[in-house]
């Protein structure tokens, strides 16, 4: 039997036109710009995400500091919401590689207010480092998938523009936004000046993701990829899952958000676990554990006995991920599992 892999979404497998995609992929050499099917994927992507330009990298982590390394200069200071994969997951990478502080605000539920950027917007004072760069994440992955509504979105990017600060979007999962507020991706997308997305997550393609933005601002991004070491050669074959990913996997990304939803109505019911189904409006289920009962690695480490995968955020909490491998059938199990495991360990 197949394990029920709730982890992430990343451990998705390529579908079976994706992979005849790969086999057939026309290719050259990307850092002479001679292959058609990067380019055939970076002019798709800008155009869905309405940018004039875009750029594949192997990983999203790349495609964020390559975005920061462009945007900012040394000894600036980048906010980001406290809770945020550039600043908890990404090994530092902004004060390493940009040689940027950054400056953390706490968000309710993931989503930064106005007027906490307003405030925290550095005035020009010799003693102040200047502020260089404000970046939002769509869906949070911390904050449970929770969605930056368009309004929302266009509200942070104009009082950061009203400074003359740019705005990147940590957009990894930013069709399930827009799939979960039923707008186009380009209204989440589109404000901002740069955004980066997976394709290696919800969309089930192998490898990769894409920055978005400017013509002049792609240009620098390869540079900046360049020195990361992701100016790949004949990488068409990543590219052409990514072509199709864009192509039929944006739509049903709704099938993992009704799953997602299914398994926080049966989780609210457990009494161990607390989590509001209200919040779970895409594919994460964050769940809080009593501690009362057991820690989040000793009912996973059970569960894992009974065939379902998933991690833990931290001691007392557990993140679910629904995705292309996890069909209703699957939820009905770990739901049943769940069950069982809170039975045996009572
Ligand atoms: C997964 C993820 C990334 C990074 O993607 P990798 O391809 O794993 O480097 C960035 N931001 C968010 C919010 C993510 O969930």
């Amino acid at each position: 039997m197949t394990a029920v892999d709730l982890r992430s979404d990343t451990v998705t497998r390529p579908t079976a036109r994706m992979r005849r995609a790969m086999a057939e992929a026309e290719v050259g050499d990307d850092v002479y710009g001679e292959d058609p099917t990067i380019n055939r994927l970076q002019e798709l992507a800008a155009e869905m995400v309405g940018h004039e330009s875009a750029l594949f990298v192997p990983s999203g982590t790349m495609g964020n500091q390559a975005a920061l390394m462009t945007h900012t200069d040394r000894g600036q200071e980048i906010l980001l919401e406290e809770q945020s994969h550039i600043f908890l997951y990404e090994a530092g990478g902004a004060a390493l590689l940009s040689g940027c502080q950054t400056r953390t605000l706490p968000g309710d539920k993931g989503r930064l207010a106005p007027e906490q950027v307003r405030e925290a917007i550095r005035d020009e004072n010799m003693h102040f480092p200047r502020t260089g760069l404000l970046c939002l994440e769509n869906t949070h992955n911390r904050a449970g998938g929770t969605v930056l509504s368009a309004d929302m979105t266009q509200n942070l990017v104009e009082v950061a523009h009203d400074a003359g600060i740019k705005v990147h979007l940590d957009g990894a999962r930013v069709f399930n936004a827009a799939c979960a507020q039923d707008v186009d991706v380009t209204k989440l997308t589109a404000p901002v000046d740069s955004v980066q997305f997976c394709l290696s997550k919800g969309l089930a393609a192998p490898v990769g993701s894409v920055i978005a933005g400017s013509a002049e601002f792609i240009q620098e991004c390869m540079r900046a990829r360049k020195v990361l070491g992701g100016a790949m050669r004949q990488a068409g074959v990543l590219a052409a899952a990514g072509v199709v990913a864009l192509q039929e996997m944006t739509r049903r990304l709704e099938q993992d958000h009704e799953n997602a939803s299914r398994l926080a109505q049966a989780v609210a019911e457990m009494k161990p676990f607390s989590v509001d189904p209200d919040d779970v409006c895409t594919n994460i289920v964050a769940f809080d554990v009593d501690p009362e009962w057991f820690t989040a690695p000793e009912f996973l480490h059970s569960l894992r006995q009974r065939n379902v995968l998933a991690n833990p955020v931290h001691q007392q909490r557990i993140r679910m991920v629904t995705h292309y491998q996890i069909s209703s059938e699957d939820i009905s199990d770990a739901v049943e599992a769940m069950h069982r495991t809170i039975g045996e360990l009572k």
